[in-house]
């Protein structure tokens, strides 16, 4: 089952928050609203949105202030975050920028603005919308929650790790090129180079430990994981 796309909605005007969540709700997001940063962590908390749609002026903590906080923690620093700033405030814009958001819009908007941007916002961070969980030989990675497990073991994996380890998941067997890994899990950050793949499936082995095995390298192809990792094979053509 398709799990819709969460949007924590951190607005302290109630009639701003419910046009913002209606028209969500009416394009296929499941929005969660917080009224000031307190609530906003209670929800960040309990489980990661895909997106955050933050005001910048907000009762006790400002926007600017919870983004950057929300960009220095591993918990939070890979949900993409969309500004809302009053009209023609530069210094503004700029500031949420420095601070982290990925993009801002500003009041008033149409609402029809608001979901394309929310939309590009995700297409941008996750070309593989990391969606719902996925199992492989006693390898459990949950994406809700960004849990991963091996034989009932936690596991710790960076961000990029996660969307790497869930897209070769989610496309098990199948041997991955560098530049294909490149376009499905880093997106449109084009300017990073094919060997930064290697740097992070080699990550991604070591936070995998006794199931790093599970990722084969096929030379002079790419990646792959497999329920069935041939060790003597790998370790011959290594
Ligand atoms: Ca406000």
């Amino acid at each position: 089952m398709k799990r819709l796309p969460r949007v924590l909605v951190v607005e302290d005007e109630p009639a701003i928050a419910e046009l913002v969540v209606v028209n969500l709700r009416h394009n296929g997001f499941a929005p969660v609203w917080a009224a000031d940063g307190e609530a906003a962590q209670r929800e960040l908390d309990a489980v990661l949105p895909d997106v955050i749609l933050l005001d910048w002026m907000l009762p006790s903590e400002s926007g600017v202030a919870l983004a950057r906080k929300w960009r220095a923690q591993s918990r939070t620093k890979a949900v993409p975050i969309l500004m809302l700033t009053a009209r023609g405030d530069e210094p503004d814009k700029i500031a949420g920028l420095d601070a982290g958001a990925d993009d801002y819009i500003t009041k008033p908007f149409s609402t029809q603005e608001l979901m394309a941007r929310i939309r590009a916002v995700l297409r941008r961070r996750s070309p593989e919308q990391v969606l719902g969980s996925v199992s492989i030989a006693e390898l459990v990675l949950d994406a809700q929650t960004h849990r991963v497990s091996y034989q009932d073991q936690a596991l710790k994996l960076g961000p990029t790790e996660f969307k790497l380890l869930y897209y070769l998941m989610t496309h098990a067997e199948r041997v991955h090129s560098r530049a294909q890994l490149l376009d499905k899990v880093w997106g449109d950050h084009v300017f990073i180079e094919e060997r930064t793949v290697d740097v992070h499936v080699k990550r991604l082995r070591e936070a995998l430990g006794a199931a790093g095995s599970l990722v084969e390298t096929v030379r002079g192809a790419g990646y792959r994981l497999t329920a069935r990792p041939q060790p003597a094979l790998v370790a011959a053509k290594a």
